[in-house]
């Protein structure tokens, strides 16, 4: 087995296999990759349909995460709502 940690590599054709591709899309999403790596990415999506679904799924996945996280409540306001929840049981 063969270890892929020290980074992006293509073919001796300049080619990107569907494995480099599906391990390299999360950070193709995150655009944590260089120009290069971008551009041999787009040219397999132009060749493989199932990789293209791939990202579809992958870009879909992450804008529901990066919304989810957008909705944080305020420091304090936790605490506020409990008193009150706390408040309103007590004069029951
Ligand atoms: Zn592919």
């Amino acid at each position: 087995m063969r270890s892929c940690a020290s980074g992006p590599e293509l073919d001796a054709a300049g080619h990107l296999s569907c494995a480099r591709f599906t391990e390299l899309v999360g950070e193709h999403v995150e655009g944590a990759l260089s120009v290069e790596m971008r551009s041999a990415m787009g040219a397999h999506l132009g060749g493989c349909s199932r990789c293209r679904a791939l990202l579809d799924e992958y870009a879909r996945v992450g804008e529901v995460v990066r919304r989810a996280t957008d909705v944080r409540m305020p420091l304090g306001a936790r605490a506020r709502l409990s008193r009150a929840l706390a408040r309103l049981w007590h004069h029951r």
